[in-house]
């Protein structure tokens, strides 16, 4: 079989990625598990580029069939931050991040705001690009953190139709709506072909 690399090294994402892409004729490798290069650093304008960007820096350096993906949370009400810096905003834990979300929303004289994650995806061999995908899920953001499943933004995340926020909710009822679940799902419908 095949292999195909998933080019992150969030345990999150990777998990969730895992399941999704189950079922697959190849055989996924983590970066973890192979000897890869350091990250590259995203320079791109917007998570298709960042995902691109990743897809073709693992493929070349490593000569296998890669898929990579970027990823974050737009904040309306806060001009669509922090987008592709979702990563790297604001202090290296996520209550400090949270706490500065508050603090600006507030600071603009609103409680709260409509929210999505945007996930991109980019298959790649050698140069190539053989395969994109985008997933959203549409939210609010919650009135104060809750709940400890998923990662990152998730417990600031609810999430109308099922009245919690992402962290409340268990990894298959995320995957089943989330932004990574929708672009995984069309790239598995790729990788397993027409038959
Ligand atoms: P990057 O794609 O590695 O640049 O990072 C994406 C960042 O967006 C993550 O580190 C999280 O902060 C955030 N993010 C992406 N997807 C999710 C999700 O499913 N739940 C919570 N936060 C997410």
């Amino acid at each position: 079989m095949d292999a195909l690399l998933v080019a992150t090294t969030n345990r999150g994402k990777l998990a969730e990625i895992r399941t999704i892409l189950a079922g697959v004729p190849y055989r996924l490798v983590a970066l973890d598990e192979i000897a890869a290069p350091d990250e590259p650093q995203e320079t791109g304008a917007t998570f298709a580029e960042n995902a691109r960007l990743k897809a073709r820096y693992y493929a070349k350096a490593t000569g296998l069939l890669t898929v990579a993906e970027d990823s974050g949370l737009e904040i309306d009400a806060l001009g669509g931050a922090p987008g592709i810096q979702s990563a790297r905003w604001n202090g290296s834990s996520y209550p400090e991040k949270f706490a500065r979300i508050y603090a600006e929303l507030k600071a603009r004289g609103v409680a709260g705001s409509a929210a999505r994650f945007v996930c991109t995806v980019a298959l790649v061999r050698g140069a190539r690009v053989l395969f994109e995908a985008r997933g959203t899920v549409e939210g609010e953001i919650a009135p104060e953190p809750r709940g400890a499943h998923g990662f990152g933004y998730d417990p600031i995340f609810f999430y109308p139709r099922y009245a919690r926020t992402l962290g409340e909710v268990d990894d298959d009822e995320k995957r089943a709506v989330s932004h990574r679940g929708e672009a995984f799902r069309a790239l598995a419908a790729f990788l397993r072909g027409p038959g």
